[in-house]
């Protein structure tokens, strides 16, 4: 009892005394069970894993181990396990699953020689793409020096919405680049999020905020996860949070709740926007000798309109001066006759008819909820305000002796993010929390290091064509920000340069590119065919793909000559999923108990909100003999294919390995991948000379370092001067100039200015011009998902989502004995009212059907959700034979992919036969949550199992049909 209450180490649960001539020791690594990245100590005796739990010394967990954590170990024990590389047997077709086993000297010599073919002559030729991974900044690197633009994460999937809404307005998002400040928060708003990223701190710092007296409001469909704790839930339609949101602005605006200091001095609500139709129209107006027109990344030469002297002035610094006081309302004429205003006015204009009853309408929500939730807002925002002791000097030189305290924090997550009108929807709720003047506020959103960055930011993708050349790298990275037409990657004739159509005129802001495209595009040659892909970590034939049977039939579609579409697909895994059967060849990756790896401040680092922290993990048993960790692979191929980043001068290896790579390689003079232990004896931090010894020293150091900021650099950061200096000192920020608020985006303006013919550069393709020039739009607004325009809403009325469930990380974990006990199967959770009108008891199984495909599936009541939705845990059900279960496993047999009912491409309106993805029109992200249903009762004798099934695949060589051995505790024992 007493030993589970202390801070001792466990070596085993039941505290059995280790008998003579055991070994017994605690290792520290980084859990990778899910993307939270907590602190965990491994216990092992005589080097075998017997127990994981949390670090307390870890700054991000403090000790706190989740149900997915503590059952890492059984995921050493998979009997999914690849232990070989693998290639597909001669004459067996793709997707039958039969392989031969082969040394990884055979699977080196085969992509070696087929990637400097693919390089010497067309390097776009190759695509890389990747799932759920945390190494980003080494994967780009690779795809870069490949010279390819065929590269990308999992992100356009998943929340790029998330992401890009935020970051173009606020220069940062949530989770690894913010979040809530619940400490000092007094109302907490959460939207569109069940299980979360941060899953172990939001958990924690909830705990504290509510035992604090803190009032949590939870805004969604579904009342799971962390919802179950809110003080209130707020049942909203998905998709519909953007409608919510201005009418929340609509609120905060009419009744005065809004921090009018603040949108003065630091967003750029008082500058003054060109009214005058023309090719200036919508941007903002500027000041010639204040440099080039604005454009996002020339920000700081607009103008605002002065009240106190009745004219223009520089909006910096004679804007903010003393005495200066900027107007947020009117209409003005400057000297050379232009019509301007304040952008403020035109976002007060915007809302004007975004009535509680308006939204009411949209949302389901009471029009005086709306109006009472907005008051609440504003009200706990601007009159339970306080000030924290902590002087700090702004951008201009204006020393403030006090930091404003804000008490409002937000979260949201995918809810909002995964719809087609997600970025519009996040860019209102960053517009909200800017007129509350909650950003990088006590008590409301904090930034993490190394955000904010610059709206926009100062990182362009990939977009000279003339740069795509034989074994030649790419001039920029595959992914990036674009602010302009003029950055797209696009070809002179307005062609897609990338295989997966990101950052053209389909979806120009697609900051993390689009996997969901890939295997569409690919299978049709759409824009040029490839030869190569290679996937890591991405489950493109199950539930990574919005319909997998299509996705299944693109993997296997062949040309006229009867060649396959894609004529080669490499996949790394550790386990045998459901993509495993369609490889060319398998290559075996590591578990993260197994391998080296980084959580770096080049890619995702794992920051706090005061300050820089990043991490590794370090292998705490070794791999099976015949798997190798994916970074090692593409150290060595990058050495074999002598990419300039890792060969030296002379034309040798220039690093050994990954782990001489980390240490080694410099993004710029003494940035590495790691900041901690750096400089040769490892007693500098943040920058410095590499240290041969940094592995140990981070293994020394619970595989984490931590870099507290001084108090004056931890808020405001925006415009603090003393931050903005020392990140760009650091190397974290190319500029220190200050980094205004974008109420109102004259980015987005500037594509709507080329659809519209109204300036004469870059034009999109005429069936797009419309689209551009209505969601493109430099304020935010609601509109129905583009799904709606595609369905007959009165034939499937019903909206569905799908959620994490805590104890499952997508599809990770389907293998794990553990954790299968919490979830082996799905169920459609549907409010009594609709499964009552649709005639299906709990229990019972129905069939469900959008426009694009039907399942099969149970039904569960539940009252924890709003009428007109329906849900289920995302990527429980599974292919019949995958992930080593048994044919008759509840996976296959009772679980379900809400997948098979979600299209990936849509109808492009306006153009007869034409598809276009179903995604966000602005970043495309994949508009997950759009689907359209209806539900029937399944009929009596309709056997009692899923639909549709799958054939199953035979077992990959070198998997087992049972785990090697089952770790359970009972009562007063260890067995295994
Ligand atoms: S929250 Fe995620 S990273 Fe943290 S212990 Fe659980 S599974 Fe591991």
């Amino acid at each position: 009892m007493f030993k589970f209450l202390s801070g001792a180490p466990i070596h085993d649960p039941i505290g059995r005394r280790p008998a003579a001539g055991e070994q017994l020791e605690v290792k520290t690594t980084t859990c990778y069970m899910c993307a939270c990245r907590c602190g965990i100590r491994v216990h092992l005796r005589d080097g075998e894993i017997r127990y994981i739990d949390g670090n307390p010394a870890h700054p991000i967990n403090k000790g706190v181990i989740c149900a997915k954590g503590s059952s890492g170990i059984m995921k050493q024990l998979s009997p999914a396990r690849l232990t070989q590389p693998l290639l597909r047997k001669a004459g067996s077709e793709r997707g039958a699953g039969e392989f031969e086993t082969i040394s990884w000297e055979r699977a080196f010599a085969i992509l070696e020689e087929r990637l400097a073919r693919i390089r010497a002559t067309d390097p776009k030729q190759f695509a890389l793409f990747t799932g759920r991974d945390q190494m980003q900044a080494l994967t780009g690197l690779f795809a870069r020096q490949f010279g390819t633009p065929n590269y990308a994460a999992h992100g356009g999937f998943c929340s790029v919405n998330m992401a890009a809404g935020m970051i173009y307005s606020i220069g940062g998002s949530f989770w690894e680049f913010g979040g809530p400040d619940l400490e000092r928060a007094k109302l907490f708003v959460m939207l569109g999020t069940a299980e979360d990223h941060h899953s172990n701190p939001m958990k924690m710092a909830l705990a504290r905020f509510k035992r604090d007296g803190g009032r949590f409001i939870s805004v969604n469909p579904v009342r799971t996860g962390y919802s179950a704790i809110a003080d209130e839930w707020i049942p909203i339609k998905p998709g519909t949070d953007g409608a919510l949101l201005m009418a929340l602005l609509h609120e905060l605006i009419r009744t005065g709740r809004v921090d009018r200091p603040f949108l003065k001095r630091f967003t750029n609500a008082p500058q003054l926007v060109v009214l005058d139709e023309g090719e200036r129209e919508g941007l903002f107006a500027f000041e010639p000798a204040g440099g080039p027109a604005p454009d996002g990344r020339h920000p700081h030469n607009k103008l605002v309109w002065d009240h106190a002297s009745n004219r223009a002035m520089a909006a910096y610094p004679e804007g903010i001066a003393e005495g200066a006081d900027p107007a947020l309302e009117g209409h003005f004429t400057l000297a050379d006759g232009t019509r301007v205003a304040p952008a403020f006015q035109l976002l007060i204009d915007r809302v004007r008819d975004c009535t509680p009853t308006w939204a009411s309408a949209i949302t389901g929500i009471p029009a005086e909820r709306i109006a009472l939730l907005a008051q609440e807002l504003g009200d706990t925002a601007l009159r339970q305000a306080f000030e924290l002791p902590i002087a700090w000097t702004d951008a201009w030189g204006k020393r403030h002796e006090t930091t404003q305290a804000r008490p409002v924090a937000f979260h949201a997550m995918r809810g909002l993010a995964a719809h087609s009108n997600g970025f519009q929807t996040v860019r209102a709720l960053a517009v909200l929390m800017s007129v509350l003047g909650t950003i990088d506020a006590p008590g409301g959103f904090r930034h993490k290091a190394p955000y904010p960055r610059h709206i926009v930011p100062n990182y362009r993708a990939f977009n000279s064509p003339e740069q795509l050349q034989p074994n030649t790298p790419l001039n920029a990275a595959p992914l990036g920000f674009p602010a302009s037409p003029d950055e797209l990657a696009i070809l002179p004739d307005g062609t897609p340069m990338r295989i997966d159509h990101a950052f053209s005129w389909e979806y120009p802001l697609a900051a993390h590119g689009m996997m969901h495209n890939v295997l569409a595009n690919a299978a049709r040659g759409d824009p040029y065919r490839i030869d190569t892909l290679l996937l890591f970590m991405a489950n493109m034939a199950w539930n990574s793909s919005m319909d997998p049977l299509v996705s299944r039939e693109m993997l296997t579609r062949r040309d006229e000559r009867g060649e396959y579409m894609i004529p080669f697909l490499a996949v790394c895994d550790s386990f045998q999923s459901e993509t495993v059967a369609f490889a060319d060849l398998v290559l075996p990756d590591t578990t993260y108990l197994e391998r080296h790896d980084v959580m770096s401040m080049l890619d995702r680092p794992i920051s706090e909100f005061d300050g820089p922290v990043d991490s590794v993990r370090v292998p705490v048993v070794a791999p099976p003999p015949g798997c190798k960790p994916f970074q090692e692979v593409l150290v060595e191929l990058a050495s074999r294919l002598k990419l300039p980043a890792f060969t030296t001068a002379q034309g040798g290896r220039k690093f050994s390995g990954y782990q001489d790579f980390i240490v080694n390689f410099q993004a710029q003079p003494g940035v590495g991948f790691l900041m901690g232990w750096r400089g040769e004896d490892g007693t500098e931090s943040l920058r410095g000379a590499p240290n041969p010894k940094q592995w140990e020293m981070y293994t020394a150091n619970n595989c984490v370092f931590q870099y507290h900021l001084p108090e004056d650099m931890q808020y405001m950061r925006n415009w603090n001067r003393a931050y903005l200096d020392f990140a760009q000192a650091k190397g974290w920020r190319q500029k220190n100039d200050p980094v205004q608020l974008a109420i109102y985006s004259d980015c987005l303006q500037s594509f709507r200015l080329a659809a519209q013919g109204k300036t004469g550069g870059r034009q999109p393709p005429e069936h797009l011009r419309d689209r551009i020039a209505t969601y493109f739009d430099p304020l935010p607004f609601w509109y129905a998902p583009l799904e709606d325009a595609a369905t007959d809403r009165s034939a499937y009325p019903l909206n569905a989502v799908t959620q994490r469930p805590m104890a499952m990380y997508h599809s990770w974990d389907s293998q794990n004995a553990w954790l299968r006990q919490i979830h082996s199967h799905n169920y459609l959770h549907v409010h009594p009212a609709t499964a009552q009108i649709a005639g299906i008891a709990d229990g019972a199984w129905a069939w469900v059907e959008s426009q694009w495909g039907r399942v099969r599936c149970r039904v569960r009541h539940s009252e924890a959700v709003e009428p007109g939705t329906v849900w289920t845990w995302n990527a429980i059900g599974k292919a019949r034979g995958a992930w080593r279960l048994a044919d008759d496993a509840d996976e296959s047999q009772q679980g379900f992919l809400l997948n098979h009912l979600i299209s990936s491409e849509l109808p492009m309106p306006g153009v007869p036969r034409s598809r276009i993805s179903n995604s966000d029109p602005v970043t495309g992200q994949a508009g997950w949550y759009d689907v359209r249903l209806r539900l029937r009762p399944a009929a009596a004798d309709e056997p009692e199992e899923t639909f549709p099934q799958m054939a199953a695949v035979p077992a990959a060589p070198g998997t087992r049909a049972r785990a090697p051995g089952w770790l359970a505790y009972f009562a007063g024992r260890s067995a295994r």
